[in-house]
């Protein structure tokens, strides 16, 4: 009886080392980058072998760094198309599809008709999310009604697909809380490079949402970010770079790469006074229990 107990508890402690190892220790996950547009071409263009090649040099150099997965996300149907093409090239790549706000066009509904089709094959194309969607009312001209339709049927077809959407807000707060909260216990998904105040993530977290963070906690001017963030639980936190975009601070002027996701893990350590690990820890399970990588 008692040999029995011992490989009882035996079996038992072997498991839950495995799962230890396999989910989420020693590794970090780029919830947010557009290995799409790390190379050096115009936008919305097709990439090509030597392209292919570069990204996968840059997705060896994340690894080398701990930053395991990564998840490249689509701005529009060419773009979506591109991230489908990377990710199944490179088997710790994972892709979201969708339309940005800004890309969204007088014709932006024919280009959705393009990504529901890229949904139709999710497994196979890899798409572990939709977006990035949301609203933008920063970057000039734009049309406040048509961005709050497409990102609506976003939501709804994330729904429907049960994926997590991504979202992009830009000067546009209010309108998106005021979406978001029609979709309410429906929708999962992240508020992704998050810059708001306190109330803001109160909104988000209440809805059941995660904020993705970047490497914009690290400059200077941005104390309030830092002081909200120290507020926000790291069980609701997913880490991103959103490359080729926002660099951190000493690297600014440069590419941002998903390499640099442990320094804005070192920093958010330093702001919630916690360790690296622990930070690299969460997020990372937080990241597979949205996306399900
Ligand atoms: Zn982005």
């Amino acid at each position: 009886m008692k040999v029995c107990y011992k490989k009882i508890i035996n079996v038992l402690l072997y498991k839950i080392m495995l799962r230890f190892f396999k989910k989420g220790t020693y590794m970090y996950i780029d919830t947010h980058c557009h290995l799409n547009m790390l190379v050096d071409k115009q936008p919305n263009q097709i990439l090509n072998p030597n392209d292919f090649l570069i990204i996968k040099q840059i997705i060896d150099s994340a690894r080398k760094v701990d930053v395991k997965q990564l998840i490249t996300i689509g701005t529009s149907t060419d773009e979506s198309l591109n991230s489908i093409n990377i990710a199944k090239k490179n088997h710790n790549v994972f892709c979201a599809v969708g339309l940005h706000p800004c890309d969204c066009g007088i014709n932006w509904q024919k280009d959705f008709e393009k990504i529901k089709q890229m949904i139709q094959n999710k497994k196979e194309n890899k798409i572990v999310a939709i977006g990035e969607t949301g609203l933008d009312f920063f970057h000039m001209p734009f049309d406040k009604g048509r961005q709050i339709y497409a990102l609506r049927s976003h939501i709804e077809l994330s729904i429907e697909h049960q994926l997590p959407i991504i979202i992009h807000v830009r000067d546009a707060a209010k309108d998106l809380l005021r979406v978001l909260k029609d979709y309410k216990n429906k929708i999962k998904g992240v508020v992704h490079c998050f810059s708001q105040d306190l109330n803001f993530a109160k909104a988000i977290l209440e809805l059941k949402l995660f904020l993705g963070i970047g490497a914009i906690i690290t400059y200077p001017k941005n104390d309030s970010l830092r002081t909200t963030i120290n507020q926000i639980p790291i069980e609701n936190i997913l880490l991103e770079t959103d490359s080729p975009f926002l660099p951190p601070q000493n690297l600014r002027g440069k590419q941002n790469l998903p390499e640099y996701i442990p320094i804005i893990a070192e920093k958010l350590a330093e702001i919630k006074n916690t360790s690296t690990s622990k930070i690299e820890k969460i997020t990372t399970l937080n990241a597979q229990k949205l996306f399900k990588i």
